[in-house]
């Protein structure tokens, strides 16, 4: 038997991958189908589950490639149904996710990375730094997982990239993931409920663009360069200016509009008049602007703002003809912490019936 540390994921893989590996084993190209529908609708977890391929296909396929199978090692469910899940990883990593109930369907927050390397001040991944990118099958693992615990009633049909990492520092991986998400050959999920959130990674933004039609979303945070470089480091890489730039390039469907994302830091970038230079910033752009209270962890050295805060600083943006959102944090007992609440925000707010 080989050795299965190289025997291909199948998850890893695009879809050509998959047919090429079964045509390597002397099948018909067409039979690549039928395992694609065990890997993603059918959520295979091991190769004796593809009960209508051959016994001696089966065993083939488990000689010649394997499947990671995720599964929440440990789920903690918050007073309103939110529920944290904890992967363990092949390699002793660790990532998180959570699973948030709305009246008909699920959103799960997807993690892209082991930790972050874009330390973001006010963020508790950020804090933990870098072990690495996510493997497709890995980014994909954590949908399938999530799909087994959402309900009938409520199923999983609402994706944020807003768990652990930064998901244009790992491109490659994510858009084989999103393929895997949104193809014909995959879960076939809604593009318009797949949201990418990116720090604003501005020389990447075209790639991806180019490669997934799931919606974006970026994290703003601050209304000038001088405190956004402070907060997130990235800014001293792509100042403002640069990442507007990028994302009045950015391929939008007519009806579609950019996420931005404001987490309000009380006392830090949550001014009436910081509103207002946000509104300027703003111009121009298709967007539409989710404020996100801090959520406050350990050792952050941040504060949530009080409440009238956020209604004065969304009444600013709302007098300047922007979209703006704010909705009260969930799970934030079970420490279900930062990108969810955002989150949230975001993939209620798609349900714009344009398209
Ligand atoms: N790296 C990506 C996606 C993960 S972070 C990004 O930064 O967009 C997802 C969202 O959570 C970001 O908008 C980030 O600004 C926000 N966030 C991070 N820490 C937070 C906290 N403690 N409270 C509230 N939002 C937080
Ligand atoms: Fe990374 Fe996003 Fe956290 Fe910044 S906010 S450290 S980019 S996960």
């Amino acid at each position: 038997m080989s050795n299965p540390g190289n025997q291909p994921d199948l998850r890893d893989l695009p879809p050509e991958g998959v047919q090429e590996l079964l045509v390597s084993l002397g099948e018909k190209p067409f039979r690549a189908r039928q395992v694609l529908r065990w890997l993603y609708l059918g959520g295979a977890r091991n190769f004796g589950e593809m009960t209508d391929l051959s016994k001696n296909l089966r065993a083939r396929l488990a000689e010649a490639a394997r499947l990671t199978d995720l599964e929440p090692a440990e789920v903690h469910t918050a007073a309103d149904g939110t529920r944290k899940l904890l992967y363990n990883l092949e390699d002793g990593a660790r990532i998180e996710g959570v699973l948030i109930p709305e009246e008909d369907h699920h959103t799960l927050c997807v993690s892209s990375q082991v930790g972050c390397r874009m330390g973001c001040k006010f963020c508790r991944t950020g804090s933990l730094g870098f072990t690495r990118g996510l493997r497709p099958a890995e980014i994909v693992g954590q949908v399938l997982a999530a799909r087994r615990l959402a309900d009938e009633a409520r199923p999983l049909t609402n994706l944020v990239f807003m768990g652990m990492g930064e998901p244009l520092d790992n491109l490659d991986h994510l858009l084989l993931a999103l393929g895997h998400i949104l193809g014909e050959y995959g879960l076939q999920m809604s593009q318009r409920r797949v949201t990418v959130s990116t720090v604003g990674l501005a020389d990447r933004l075209a790639d991806l663009g180019a490669g997934t039609p799931a919606a974006l979303a970026v994290s703003l945070n601050a209304s000038n360069d001088a405190l956004r470089s402070r907060l997130m480091p990235v800014n001293r890489r792509f100042s403002l200016a640069t990442l507007k730039a990028a994302l009045l390039a950015y391929p939008l469907k007519p009806t579609r509009r950019i996420t931005l994302e404001y987490v309000l830091l009380g006392g830090v970038n949550d001014r009436p008049e910081q509103a207002l230079e946000l509104a300027t910033w703003c111009r121009g752009l298709k967007c539409k602007v989710n404020l996100i209270p801090f959520n406050p962890h350990e050792g952050a050295g941040f504060q949530a703002p009080d409440e009238a805060t956020v209604l004065a600083f969304q009444r600013v943006l709302l007098d300047n003809n922007l979209t703006a959102l704010f909705r009260r944090s969930r799970g934030a007992e079970i420490g279900a912490a930062c990108g969810q609440l955002a989150a949230r925000a975001t993939a209620e707010d798609d349900e714009d019936p344009e398209d």
